[in-house]
């Protein structure tokens, strides 16, 4: 959903320039802006196919757009009621890492600004705890290995954003996985290493709790 709100700014469209006024506030966009802007591509997945999953990533953010969501769900999958869990989510997957890391690796992300590449230049490793997130380093200083575009830091990943953007999150973190954990779709999965690590884990995670084989 980051990337959707990015690909808007950058777009300048009038829903755009809003979310833009947000991202330098390091506020979170109103719920209902959010929805407008996942509406359109929700509803195109779920033309595209039925038989899939669709992963949200950074939605939903709070109680409210969760319940948005299962209406925008009712509506995509055309299905009157939610499934008999009381929600039309399949799975909710809380990624946990403690904030001190989480801080220090934001510190250190740089996305190309060509072809949206993600790097890191911050480098954590504490063996004792099993904890080894390394740094993601282009080839070339500040250059995308994959384009050759230039690497910069996103305006929302400087420190006091990431700060203030935290004390959001774990404001309305709580109501959500509240709202989700009577439910039955909620686990949790700690990101506490690398990226080759981490990803695998996490579609591991993903394919036991809907019960489909791993890849
Ligand atoms: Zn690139």
């Amino acid at each position: 959903v980051g990337d959707l709100m990015r690909a808007e700014i950058a777009a300048g469209t009038r829903l755009g320039s809003e979310l833009r006024a947000h991202a330098e506030a390091g506020t979170l966009a109103p719920n209902d802006v959010i929805t407008s802007l996942l509406r359109p591509h929700l509803l195109q997945a779920a033309r595209r196919s039925t038989s899939t999953y669709l992963v949200l990533d950074g939605y939903p953010r709070n109680k409210a757009q969760a319940q948005q969501l299962e209406l925008l769900l009712v509506e995509a999958l055309g299905r009157p009621n939610a499934a008999p869990t009381g929600t039309n989510v399949d799975l909710v997957l809380e990624l946990q890492l403690r904030t001190d890391l989480l801080l220090r690796k934001a510190a250190g992300r740089q996305v190309c600004t060509g072809c949206g590449r993600g790097y890191n230049t911050v480098h954590i490793e504490e063996s004792l705890r099993g904890i080894h997130m390394p740094a993601i380093l282009p080839s070339q200083p500040g250059v995308c290995d994959q384009c050759g575009g230039t690497l910069a830091s996103r305006v929302d990943d400087h420190p006091d954003i990431v700060a203030r953007r935290l004390i959001d999150y774990h404001r309305v973190a709580g109501s959500i996985l509240d709202w989700y954990r009577p439910k039955g779709v909620v686990r949790q999965l700690g990101v506490e290493a690398s990226t080759d690590v981490c990803g695998p884990r996490i579609i591991e995670a993903v394919c036991r709790a809907l019960c489909l084989p791993s890849p």
